[in-house]
């Protein structure tokens, strides 16, 4: 098929069609052939007009603390209200062991077989940044075909959280009801990136749950005190990240939770950071990758190769300076690529 081809079938396709014409496409956008990353790039470009439109939802939480349990009540909240709801995941451990923390078990039994939702697995192989790359544009295949609602989910484990935070509109990070996770998220600077906070299994204990979400609420002012939450703006409307409790397998609170999604929607399109955050995290996007082209351009280069394992021995063993090696081997390549045409 050719990316005309497949934007038709994302447009206009019956249901079959559609997602048939989803799964090559972003079968075509996660392939790493070098021929097929042209197409790619055309497919992409002819997508684009036609996404955007969604609101990107970024959820995480450790292992066990009821992502798919709450994804499931909330996507079928949504598609109740009707949305159409994709699901893709961004799982760090598959692409590090092959093994995979956000499970092989079914998740989401109801929301994955029904028509107005869209889960896919997380892409296995590769770095974070890779991985990363290839969700976003699966995320433009979504949003072309018309879901709405697109929840990108990932574990409180790794680098993952800050990629999901950077991709999405808004982010979320669900705990539980005790305090020792919460001291983890704030150490590991989760809490900050964090819009929104959502204490799950509130219906095991709810003294637990209101005393999570009182001391979850005043770390958070504090962290937005010293300005760490980066909600700083020369808008007096801020956002100020919220708590809220709920019970996934109860489906109480979702209710409440997705008026809280609205808001806060509401309000960062009228201060104007709702858009703000997307143009920077497109730049952001094309930088990484720009980055991640030029060392991966910089260890194929042959005179890189040469010189490279003697000079970081060099450097290993304290014979050489780190920022001297660093310099010769950019020389190197510098010489090489302007021979090659490539600056
Ligand atoms: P994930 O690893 O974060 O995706 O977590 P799961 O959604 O698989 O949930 C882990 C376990 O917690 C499952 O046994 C769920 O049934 C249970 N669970 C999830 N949400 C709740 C909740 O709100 N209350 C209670 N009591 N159990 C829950």
């Amino acid at each position: 098929m050719t990316p005309e081809q497949l934007l038709d079938g994302l447009l206009r396709g019956n249901a079959a069609a559609q997602r048939r014409a989803m799964a090559k496409a972003i079968t075509l956008l996660e392939s790493t052939r070098t021929d097929h990353r042209a197409l790619a790039d055309d497919l992409l470009t002819a997508m684009l007009p036609h996404t955007g439109k969604s609101f990107r939802l970024g959820i995480s939480g450790v292992p066990g603390v009821g992502k798919s349990t709450f994804i499931e009540a909330l996507g079928l909240y949504l598609i109740a209200q009707g949305h159409r709801v994709a699901v893709l995941t961004i799982d760090p451990s598959s692409t590090v062991s092959g093994g995979s923390i956000l499970g092989d078990k079914t998740r989401m039994e109801f929301l994955s077989v029904h028509d107005q939702a869209y889960i896919r697995p997380s892409p296995s192989s590769g770095t974070l940044g890779g991985v990363a790359e290839k969700t976003r544009e699966s995320m433009l295949v979504c949003e072309a075909a018309g879901y709405d609602v697109v929840i990108v989910e990932t574990v409180g484990v790794g680098q993952s959280e800050t990629a999901v935070a950077n991709m999405t509109d808004m982010f979320v990070l669900l705990q539980l009801p005790n305090a020792g996770d919460d001291l983890q998220a704030i150490k590991k600077g989760v809490m900050e990136i964090a819009d929104l906070v959502v204490i799950n299994k509130a219906d095991i204990d709810a003294t637990a749950a209101t005393r999570a979400q009182l001391q979850i609420t005043s770390a958070l002012q504090l962290l937005g005190m010293h300005g760490g939450a980066g909600h700083a703006h020369r808008n007096t409307e801020v956002w100020h990240p919220k708590v809220v409790q709920l019970s996934a397998l109860l489906n109480q609170g979702v209710d409440a939770f997705w008026a809280a999604v609205c808001e806060f929607k509401a309000l960062q399109t009228q201060n104007g950071r709702f858009a703000e955050r997307r143009q920077h995290q497109a730049l952001s996007w094309m930088w990484e990758r720009i980055d991640a082209g030029l060392k991966q351009n910089f260890r194929a280069q042959p005179r890189v190769q040469t010189l490279l394992p003697q000079l970081s021995q060099q450097v290993a063993t304290g014979q050489l300076a780190a920022s001297t090696a660093a310099r010769q081997l950019l020389g190197a390549y510098e010489t090489k690529s302007q021979s090659a045409g490539l600056i």
